[in-house]
């Protein structure tokens, strides 16, 4: 048997090789809409106070608490909008809504559920404590101006995003979406929709993989199906270095006589590892080559790009994606947190261990009471798709001989999409 000349390395080492070989994407200033996702380049400081004027918090009455609880005099309204010019004398009130502005004079709020109105009178309640400041808004009292509301690094999720609008701001500085190319190899693979020639299967890991590569926060290009030949490759290659700030291909990196992706990397750039001790996806490639400009030529002004060749069976191109390119991807992203989430669940069925390999263990999750019961998804062999279509997360089984047994514990790195009831 042919033996790879490449070293066996550790999921932490491989790990550790990606992220030193991957940098943060430049900066650049998007439209608020379009930066959900993305992580902040810069500090956000409130360019002004929230509320801006001091504002009621509840719809009802402004008054004077000095007043006390006698009747006053209702002179007109104060809606939210506009300034209704309205002075609070003593003995007066002004009906109010949630988000006006304080007419001048006034210096409490009573709810209208606390307050009785009758013939333009209106009488606070008597259990209802009076005063100063009682219902409203101070100005600043949520944001003070020059407050930093939102931190470099940070992710722009629906909050984040909500925050800067209220402060009127309608852009943000953020680390830009890399582009991640991806292109199958194999003389053996179609289209799906086309009918199968004899010998032939479809291509599923480029629709899986491009799947992948949205969720996580990548912006895909396709770069196709790439025969088994040295030309068409480089060519596929020389094409992604230029258009792509990542490529993640699949197939042609085992030990088969057509598997001429691992020399051609080795032969344009620098492979970091060629095979991970893992299980599925022990092929797993990691290079970097220069960047080329759209002539196909070498641009030293690029960065250099990193590469995964990903092996061609379908679970472990996708496991090795979710293990290894995503975390990828979101260090380019300017994530800080770039691991798949973690939780301990209890095993409700027994585990074969591997003496050779960890196992990434596909599992359906379900809760029970207190605990996350974890079960195998079934035959684990790397090119059934069935077993991770479904799949909550991925069991971590440690590398050692025997049997795990029911009700052991173990790390589950939870998948997309992993949602469980209650
Ligand atoms: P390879 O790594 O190229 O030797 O491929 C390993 C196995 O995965 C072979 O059975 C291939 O036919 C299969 N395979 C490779 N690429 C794909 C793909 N894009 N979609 C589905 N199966 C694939
Ligand atoms: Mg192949």
């Amino acid at each position: 048997m042919r033996e790879s000349s490449y070293p066996l390395v550790s999921v932490q080492d491989a790990l550790a090789m990606i992220q030193r070989q991957v940098a943060l994407l430049p900066v650049g200033v998007v439209a608020l809409p379009d930066a959900l996702g993305l992580t902040l380049a810069a500090d956000v400081h409130a360019p002004g106070a929230q509320p801006p004027f001091p504002a009621s918090l509840v719809d009802g009455y402004a008054l004077r608490a000095a007043d006390g609880h006698a009747p006053r005099r209702l002179i007109g309204e104060q809606m939210a909008g506009y300034v209704a010019e309205l002075t609070v004398a003593p003995g007066t009130t002004v009906r109010i809504t949630t988000g006006a502005p304080i007419p001048s004079g006034a210096d409490a709020v009573v709810m209208v559920e606390r307050a009785d109105e009758l013939d333009g009178l209106v009488t606070p309640h008597p259990g209802q404590p009076l005063h100063p400041g009682l219902g409203i808004r101070p100005i600043g009292s949520d944001v003070r101006m020059g407050d930093r509301v939102l931190a470099a690094g940070q992710t722009l999720g629906p909050a984040e995003l909500g925050m800067l609008a209220s402060l009127g701001i309608d852009r943000a500085p953020v680390h830009r979406r890399p582009v991640v190319g991806v292109f199958s190899t194999g003389d053996e693979l179609l289209e799906p929709g086309q009918p199968l020639g004899p010998g032939q299967i479809y291509d599923s890991n480029r629709p899986t993989l491009l799947a992948a590569v949205v969720r996580a926060g990548g912006q895909p290009l396709d770069l196709g199906i790439v025969r088994d030949r040295p030309g068409e490759l480089e060519r596929a290659l020389m094409a992604g270095l230029a258009a792509a700030d990542l490529l993640v291909t699949s197939g042609g990196v085992s030990m088969g006589e057509l598997d001429l992706l691992k020399p051609l990397l080795a032969d344009w750039g620098q492979v970091h590892f060629g095979r991970v001790r893992i299980k599925p996806g022990k092929p797993l490639t990691f290079a970097t080559l220069p960047g080329r400009g759209a002539d196909g030529a070498i641009d030293p002004a690029q960065p250099a790009r990193p590469i995964f060749a990903l092996p061609g069976n379908p679970v472990s191109s996708l496991v090795t994606f979710q293990l290894f390119v995503r975390p990828a991807i979101r260090r380019m992203l300017g994530h800080s947190a770039v691991g798949l989430p973690q939780i301990v669940a209890t095993l409700g069925q027994s585990f074969q261990l591997d003496p050779e390999r960890p196992e990434f263990h596909r599992v359906t999750l379900r809760r029970a009471e207190d605990r996350f019961v974890a079960l195998s998804t079934g035959s684990q062999a790397s090119s059934r798709l069935l077993s991770a279509s479904g799949a909550d997360g991925l069991l971590v089984l440690e590398q050692a001989e025997g049997i795990l047994p029911a009700g052991a514990q173990r790390p589950v790195l939870l998948l997309d999409g992993a949602w469980w009831d209650g």
